[in-house]
């Protein structure tokens, strides 16, 4: 098995040592490398979009070629994960921020993203997060000037939402912070920043 992690931007390399601990928890023969430039997105069994800056990811996605080959390995149904920035790419539609710096969406999850959701006071925070899908225990939840989703399509399932009263900025909308369409991922938070590896669990059991 082959995990690729979009490396252009970002926390990749985090990413690519929580992938390789996951691996080795499960059991599971593979790789996982980072991938800087196209022609090896189409060699991999899963993929990761790492946070980073979500206008310079998209940018250089473009630029590398990996863009359309990241949509192409979407309709082959390999598995996508995207967490923060990976998220706002994942989206098919952006709020007036993501408007306004034109940059492109892969579109893979029908729902409208917001960046930076949560507001100045609020740009890093931890939360015990209820993700029913992972089991009864809370999930140790790291954001860092996260999105959120604030709708979603019929065909997407929501995994995780925030509580309004647990948040300064976003009082009575939606605050959808992990979500699946398919074989699509996109959580807010940070997993390869904290030693849970359930979420990697449930992504690589996608495969
Ligand atoms: N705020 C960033 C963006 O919208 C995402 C931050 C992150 O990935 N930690 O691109």
């Amino acid at each position: 098995m082959k995990v690729g992690v979009i490396g252009v931007q970002g926390d990749v390399e985090e990413h690519v040592v929580a992938m390789r601990r996951a691996l080795a928890a499960f059991g599971l023969h593979g790789e996982v490398v980072s991938i800087r430039r196209s022609g090896i997105v189409p060699s991999c069994d899963a993929l990761v979009i790492p946070g980073g800056e979500s206008t310079t990811l998209s940018r250089l996605m473009l630029k590398e070629g990996i863009f359309p080959e990241v949509l192409e390995a979407a309709e082959r149904d390999v598995p996508i994960l995207g967490t923060c920035a990976g998220m706002v790419l994942l989206a098919k539609e952006g709020n007036e921020e993501v408007a306004k710096t034109g940059q492109k969406l892969l579109g893979l999850i029908d729902a409208k993203v917001e960046r930076n959701a949560f507001g100045r006071q609020r740009e890093s925070f931890e939360v015990a997060l209820s993700i029913p899908a992972f089991g009864p225990e809370p999930f140790n939840a790291v954001f860092i000037r996260a999105p959120c989703y604030v709708s979603v399509g019929a065909g997407v399932e929501v995994l995780a939402k925030l509580e309004a009263e647990k948040t300064l900025k976003i009082t009575k909308r939606e605050c959808i912070v992990a979500a699946r369409q398919e074989n699509v991922v996109a959580v807010a938070f940070h997993p390869e920043l904290t030693n849970d590896l359930r979420l990697h669990r449930y992504f690589l059991s996608l495969i």
